[in-house]
């Protein structure tokens, strides 16, 4: 039995067989070289093999603390294989005298070690060559980086394990057969995990090493609860892990009970609770979880995993049928946020040095003005059925709301001149989640009609915080002061513009930031559905009066540590209970 600690990402807890899937997967070019540059491909390579070394003896130490022994046999192989002096004299000579690039010379060698290694006539043996295949891909990797391999399909009861995986995998798991997912990398608010929680897929990220266990198959417990990932479990463990689970899944259906009760402090305050959705199913669990309507809807994942882009009918039919589901409630929908960790095929922002400040989100759009305009035209055309809203992510400025306006300007125009219906008066909004943006607050507030902070861009961008970066998930601080600030700033620029200030980062699904969020007087949250019914609850047991205290109570402190100590002491011990 062997445990592991993760970041706990989507709740629930899962018992299945482990698969490793390797999605980093290296395709090699093999190329002819010019003579003069014959020893830089062999330094490069000496410098793969080098890196590569470095990467297991790391590992090696790590698993020695992490009670993981038993594969530290596996690991010694790998160094072993390392050191072998043939891997580099052999590569090097076929790069000498071929004239070819080291990544194809590492190919090359590879296949001769397989045609030796097919020779051998015990079994075992014969099939270490897999060991060697493992070892190259890591130099290969090492050398040179390639696009992921089609998501292979997977039995029943599977439980997934890789390096990463991207939204785009997230959205080909067949969730019929796949229990859980585990990854080494990714945080809480990063699109993976915020699929995970979509698909109700209990998920751990961060668990450093998975992947070089050589375990594929075996029995494996994950918490999402507890980020906790336990390997082979014993008797007792797997008993308890099922009693747990047991136990999770009796408290989600008693709290399901809840969900007609509405979302009303203590002093007759109303507080919209509202769902963010990514894929059409959703719709109808929002309300299932008692949320009225959708305050968030990630239009891009209609447009992953194809290489052409959704038509208007196409896109109508997407929209049309998410309203449909959630009516009579509000449905906000946002309009392409690509790029960034959200890639489309046969785009170029694969090749951005800096994805997360690239061509993304609006700047994408707008510079795709016919895609942007089919958008908004089947937006609109949706509107004519029931109330939608219109959203833009990563507002940077006034000119750029502005010209987004004179798209939905143009779209209305088509669609009057075809006598195609649509509701005029469409609500547009834009999403607070740059600095800029919280800066310029009251500028923007007199061009829209509502606000919506992104808070998982937003933290990312004002504290300089990769949100996919599991090495810094410490420092994604939600109560960071300067954060708190920048929400205050956001809420009185809506209120004094007189327009609503909504909230729909995954911080409006922390039953522990609602009394703050509330008490800055946030008139709408939006969040997975499954943290609806927890936040209600807590906002039942609320006053407006005493959150306004506890939220302007924060502002006295000036560190993440100060705040949370004074708002976990503010909390009331039936509050509190609820949290945990
Ligand atoms: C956000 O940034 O908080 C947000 C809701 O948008 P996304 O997570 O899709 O970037
Ligand atoms: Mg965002």
């Amino acid at each position: 039995m062997q445990t592991f600690c993760g970041i706990a990402a989507s709740p629930g807890i899962a018992m299945g067989k482990l698969r490793i899937i390797d999605r980093r997967r290296t395709v090699v070019s093999e190329y002819i070289i010019p003579s003069d540059t014959v020893s830089h491909e062999i330094t490069r390579l000496a410098q793969a093999i080098d890196d590569t070394r470095i990467e297991l003896e790391r590992l090696k130490s790590r698993l020695a603390e992490t009670n993981g022994e038993e594969h530290l046999f596996f690991i010694e192989t790998h160094l072993m294989i390392l050191a072998d002096e043939r891997l580099v004299t052999e590569s090097a000579e076929i790069i000498r005298t071929g004239l070819i690039n080291a990544e194809g010379a590492l190919r090359r060698t590879l296949h001769r070690y397989r045609e030796t290694f097919a020779s051998i006539d015990d079994p075992y043996l014969r099939e270490r060559i897999s060991d060697v295949e493992t070892v190259i891909e890591r130099v290969l990797r090492n050398m040179s980086g390639e696009p992921a391999e089609p998501f292979p399909e997977h039995e029943a009861q599977t439980i997934i394990a890789a390096h990463d995986l991207s939204p785009a995998d997230m959205l080909q798991i067949n969730r019929k057969n796949v229990l859980a997912i585990i990854t080494e990398i990714g945080g809480r608010t990063s699109h993976t995990a915020i699929l995970a929680r979509a698909l109700d897929l209990p998920a751990v990220m961060g668990v450093e090493g998975i992947t070089d266990l050589l375990c594929d198959g075996a029995t494996v417990v994950v918490d999402g609860l507890s980020g906790g990932v336990i390997i082979d479990p014993d008797k007792e463990t797997f008993k308890l892990s099922l009693r747990r689970k047991q136990q999770y899944e009796y408290v989600e259906s008693e709290l399901l009970k809840t969900a007609p009760l509405p979302a009303v402090t203590l002093d007759g305050h109303v507080m919209h609770l509202r769902g963010n959705v990514e894929i059409p199913e959703e719709g109808a669990s929002v309300l299932a979880h008692g949320g009225s309507g959708v305050g968030l809807y990630r239009t891009e994942m209609l447009f992953m995993n194809r290489s052409t882009m959704p038509d208007e009918e196409e896109q109508l039919d997407y929209y049309r049928s998410m309203q449909r589901a959630v009516a009579p409630h509000p449905l906000t929908i946002r309009t392409l946020d690509a790029g960034g960790d959200k890639l489309l095929e046969g785009m170029d922002q694969a090749e951005e040095v800096n994805p997360a400040l690239g061509v993304r989100a609006i700047r994408l759009s707008l510079s795709m003005p016919d895609e942007f305009k089919k958008q908004l035209r089947a937006i609109l055309r949706a509107s004519a059925d029931g109330p939608v809203r219109i959203m833009f992510p990563m507002i940077s400025g006034i000119e750029e709301v502005r010209k987004a306006k004179t798209f939905i300007e143009e779209a209305k125009k088509d669609l009057t001149a075809s006598g195609i219906p649509f509701d005029n008066s469409i609500q547009v909004g834009v999403m607070i989640e740059i600095p800029a943006a919280v800066t310029l607050a009251d500028l923007l507030a007199r061009e829209v009609d509502f606000f919506s902070v992104g808070t998982n861009d937003l933290i990312q961008y004002t504290l300089a915080i990769d949100r996919s970066n599991e090495q810094l998930s410490h420092m994604y601080q939600p109560l960071h002061p300067a954060v708190l600030r920048s929400l205050r700033r956001i809420v009185q620029a809506a209120h004094g513009a007189g327009i609503p200030a909504c909230l729909c980062g995954e911080m409006a699904g922390e039953p522990l930031f609602l009394p703050i969020l509330l008490g800055l007087g946030f008139d709408e949250l939006s969040m997975g559905a499954g943290s609806i019914l927890r936040v209600k609850q807590i906002l039942r047991q609320c006053t407006l009066e005493g959150a306004a205290r506890i939220a302007e109570g924060c502002f006295g402190y000036a560190t993440v540590a100060e705040v949370e100590m004074f708002l976990k002491s503010q909390i009331t011990l039936d509050v509190a209970e609820s949290i945990d």
